[in-house]
């Protein structure tokens, strides 16, 4: 068994952006990552608000992707119900909103940090505390361990770290998601908007990347199945193309061209606003973070910003406590990080009750079929939340 500092499980958005922060604040790290190579391949979008691109600003790497994407001019609701539209302009009044492609940005974290920082085909199988030292030992699927001082769970809503942390399961929406990306070769019409379509129980949202990319989404009640099928892009793509008969033809078509290998189907995941609020987020030296923490349904595309501001407040924590000089005593180590990760916990759990909560309410609204209950859900979002946009205007301070 060797020993290592600081190891984060998992290289999603959360596990390479908190690398990255600890990196720049000079604190060494590892992450390990049980696929075999870096998850680029995943070929849909990511709606990125002002508040993600604060976080992004931090880790050194916006103007990077501010490349990829251009930025949204306004947004726009369509009922197709009563043939009801509803205009709201975004662009002067919440700052900068672009969909990134999920490739460029755990590319650009990938490529920012130190070449070996990522370890893959490492998946997590348990954690126990070392008794005499009661330092964290991860054991491996492969049957491998590795003894360690500080542990940073980034592993997902199926989070191996948040069962040792003892936080309730995650629990599903009854919603599915179908996502996909469109390529027009000659440039696509539909401009600098980002449109969302509503109709009955669906909504499809529709987003440019840049001029000749549309990603695309469309969300509606849970259908169970067996979800094995939905593996099969083919299979994806002629549900969707189904789905979406009753839809305008440009909206059919997007479907019918879409990228085979983009396509994907989601069963909406979500932690309980509740178990957020009173959850134990730290123990020792091992925390968690990004969907591990806070996995939240996509309503409000906020869940990847989540992680990337809880990266720049993790590290800056850390910081402060001095761990860019981690080599000290064991026990002066044990208590420094406590300190820092509950500091964390206590900055991030107000912020992230808050995105949960909203969320959730926008979920409950959105997998009911009954009218009354959708109105209930409707007026607790708007009495917790009278303005549905602040959730962007959050900063979460420097690195
Ligand atoms: C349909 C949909 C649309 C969304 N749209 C948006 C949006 O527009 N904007 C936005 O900000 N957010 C959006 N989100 C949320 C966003 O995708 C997530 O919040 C974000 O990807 C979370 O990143 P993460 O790194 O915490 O988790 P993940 O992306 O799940 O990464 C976890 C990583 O850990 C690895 N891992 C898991 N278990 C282990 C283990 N035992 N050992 C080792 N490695 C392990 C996994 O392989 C993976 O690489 C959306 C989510 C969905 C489902």
């Amino acid at each position: 068994m060797y020993e290592e500092e600081v190891v984060i499980i998992g290289a999603g958005i959360s596990g390479l952006a908190t690398a990255l922060a600890l990196h720049k604040k000079g604190i060494k790290s590892i992450v390990m990552e049980r696929s075999e190579t870096l998850r680029n391949n995943s070929g849909t979008g990511i709606g990125i608000r002002p508040n993600g691109w604060r976080a992004l600003d931090q880790l050194g790497v916006a103007d990077i992707l501010r490349r990829t994407a251009i930025p949204f001019q306004r947004e726009r609701v369509v009922s197709l119900d009563g043939g009801r539209k509803q205009d709201i302009s975004l662009y002067h009044c919440v700052g900068e909103t672009r969909c990134l492609r999920r490739k460029d940005i755990i590319d650009t974290l990938y490529a920012a940090l130190p070449p070996t920082t990522v370890k893959f085909s490492c998946q997590l199988d348990s954690i126990e505390l070392d008794p005499l030292t009661t330092k964290p030992i991860l054991r491996f699927i492969d049957g491998s361990s590795i003894i360690t001082k500080v542990v940073i769970g980034c592993d997902g809503g199926k989070s191996i770290v948040s069962d040792f942390l003892n936080l309730k399961p995650t629990k599903m929406f009854p919603i599915f998601s179908v996502r996909g990306l469109t390529n027009y070769p000659h440039g696509h019409p539909f401009g600098h908007e980002f449109t969302n379509f509503m109709k009955d129980d669906m909504h499809v949202g529709r987003v440019p990347i840049d001029n000749n990319t549309i990603y695309w989404f469309s969300s509606q009640p849970y259908i169970p199945k067996d979800e094995g099928i939905w593996k099969n892009p083919e299979v994806i793509r002629q549900y969707a193309i189904e789905l979406l008969g009753n839809f305008p033809h440009e909206i059919q078509e997007m479907a019918k061209n879409a990228d085979i290998n983009s396509l994907s189907f989601t069963h909406l995941r979500y932690r309980d606003p509740w178990d957020i609020l009173v959850g134990t987020f730290s123990r020792g030296t091992v925390t968690v973070a990004g969907d591990a923490m806070h996995v939240m349904g996509p309503f409000m595309g906020q869940g990847g910003s989540a992680a990337l501001e809880d990266a720049v407040v993790l590290a800056r924590n850390m910081a402060q406590a001095g761990l860019n000089h981690i080599q000290s005593g064991s026990n002066v180590i044990v208590h420094r990080v406590g300190e820092a990760f509950n500091r964390f916990v206590r900055e991030r759990r107000v912020r992230v009750v808050r995105l949960s909560l909203q969320a959730y309410l926008i979920g409950m609204m959105l997998g009911t079929s009954s009218h009354l209950k959708k109105i209930i859900w409707t007026i607790l979002l708007n009495f917790f939340f009278p303005n549905q946009k602040s959730h962007m205007d959050y900063d979460c301070g420097d690195l």
